[in-house]
C-alpha cells in the first residue's frame, strides 16, 4: 500500500484518523481532523499508537501500522466471528478467547487469530450453555459469554474443572507428533560441554531413541529438521504448524556458567496470567519421570514464552534432560544407558498425558483449592 505521513490529507487520512479517534490516540475536535489533513497531531498520535503496539513509532502509516489500526478497531461485539481462511484477525478474536480460556474453554494462545481450536472452543462452550453449536459467534453466543464471564468473574476453579474436558484423553495410538532436536550445525552447536560434547549431537541422538519408543507406542512421528539441518526456531514452529502435529517436544540441554549447576528443566507455554493446561500437564510427567532415577540438583518445570512456544498452534513441550556444561553430567550424557533412561522417560510422560491421566502438580493444586 501507499504510505501516509506527515503533509498527506484526503480520503485516506480521514480514515487512519477515525481509526485513532476510536482507539482513542486522536482528539476529534482536533482541526487536522476537520480538514482530513495529516499534520503534527496525527503524527503524534500514531507514533503513540506504534509505540503501544510495539511497532516502529516512525509516525508513518504503512501497511503494518494500517493493519494494526484496522485491528484496533474491532471491539468485541461488534461483528461475528467464525473460522475462514485466511483467518479473522483482530483485538475482538484476542478478547474472545482471552475469555474463553477463563471460562476453561482452552483455545490455546491469546493471539487475535481465529484458528481451528478457537472454532472447537466456542462450539464446547455453545454445547455447554444451550446453544446451537456452530462455532460461529453471533449475538446470542456474544451475550453468553458476557453473561457468563461477568457469573463466573471469581471462580476459577470452574474453569479449572472444565480444562479436563479439553485435555487429550484416549491414548497415544494414533497421534502425530513432532520431535524437534534443538540446534543443528553449520552453524550452531548450541552449548558445549567442557569436554566438547556439543548439545546439538545429544539432541539427536535423544530425538531419535525417543522417536522409537513413541512408534512403538503407536504414535506417528515426524522431525522438525533432518540431521545436521540448522532452522531458525520460527521455521520449526512452522513446520509444526504446516503439519498439524497434536504435540511438540523439543530437546534440548541445560547450561551454565557454573560448572556445578545440575539437573533437568521441562518447559512449557506462559505469558501473561494464561499458563498453557496442556503444556503443564505434560512438562510435568516428563518432569516427574526424568526425577525417578536422576538427582540433579534442580529438577524444575517452568513457564516460558520462548519463540518455539509462543508460534506454534499446539502444545510444546521443551526437554532439557542434564547440563551438559557440568562434568558429571557431560559423562552421563556421553552413555546410551542414560539417554536410553531419558527417552524412556520422555515416553512414559507422553503417553501419561494422552491418556488423559493428571500429573502430581495439579492434584497438589487441586487439593490445595479445596482446602482454602
Ligand atoms: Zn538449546
Amino acid at each position: 500500500m501507499k504510505l501516509f505521513k506527515r503533509g498527506d490529507s484526503g480520503r485516506e487520512v480521514r480514515d487512519i484518523q477515525s481509526r485513532l479517534i476510536e482507539a482513542g490516540y486522536l482528539d476529534k475536535t482536533s482541526p487536522e481532523v476537520s480538514s482530513s489533513f495529516f499534520g503534527k497531531e496525527t503524527e503524534n498520535a500514531v507514533k503513540s499508537f506504534q509505540d503501544d503496539r510495539g511497532l516502529l513509532a516512525d509516525g508513518i502509516v504503512g501497511q503494518e501500522t494500517w493493519r494494526a489500526l484496522v485491528d484496533a478497531s474491532r471491539s468485541f461485539g461488534n461483528r461475528f466471528l467464525f473460522l475462514r481462511e485466511p483467518p479473522l484477525r483482530g483485538d475482538d478474536v484476542a478478547e474472545l478467547k482471552r475469555r474463553l480460556n477463563n471460562l476453561g474453554f482452552y483455545c490455546g494462545k491469546e493471539d487475535g487469530i481465529f484458528d481451528i481450536d478457537t472454532a472447537l472452543a466456542v462450539e464446547q462452550f455453545q454445547r455447554n450453555f444451550g446453544l446451537n453449536p456452530d462455532g460461529i459467534v453471533g449475538h446470542k453466543t456474544f451475550d453468553a459469554l458476557l453473561r457468563i464471564s461477568r457469573i463466573i468473574k471469581d471462580t476459577p476453579f470452574a474453569a479449572i474443572r472444565e480444562a479436563e474436558k479439553g485435555l487429550p484423553t484416549g491414548g497415544i495410538k494414533g497421534r502425530r507428533i513432532m520431535i524437534d532436536p534443538g540446534h543443528g550445525y553449520p552453524p550452531d552447536w548450541g552449548a558445549v560441554g567442557p569436554s566438547g560434547l556439543s548439545e546439538s549431537d545429544v539432541a539427536e541422538n535423544i530425538a531419535d531413541l525417543v522417536s522409537q519408543q513413541l512408534v512403538e507406542k503407536g504414535a506417528i512421528v515426524t522431525f522438525s529438521r533432518r540431521k545436521g539441518e540448522h532452522l531458525s526456531d520460527r521455521e520449526r514452529a512452522f513446520r509444526a504448524n504446516e503439519q498439524k502435529v497434536t504435540l511438540v517436544i523439543s530437546i534440548h540441554l541445560n547450561d551454565s556458567g557454573d560448572p556445578n549447576s545440575s539437573g533437568a528443566t521441562c518447559l512449557y507455554y506462559e505469558r501473561g496470567n494464561y499458563r498453557s493446561p496442556y503444556g503443564y500437564r505434560i512438562a510435568n510427567h516428563i518432569l516427574d519421570e526424568i526425577s525417578e532415577f536422576h538427582h540433579g540438583k534442580d529438577m524444575c518445570v517452568r513457564g516460558s514464552s520462548l519463540t518455539l512456544l509462543r508460534e506454534t498452534r499446539m502444545p510444546v513441550v521443551v526437554v532439557c534432560p542434564a547440563f551438559i556444561t557440568n562434568p558429571k553430567e557431560e559423562a552421563l550424557l556421553r552413555s546410551d544407558e542414560f539417554l536410553r533412561y531419558v527417552a524412556r522417560a520422555i515416553a512414559v510422560g507422553t503417553d501419561k498425558y494422552f491418556r488423559g491421566v493428571k500429573s502430581r502438580a495439579e492434584e497438589l493444586e487441586e487439593r490445595e483449592h479445596h482446602d482454602r
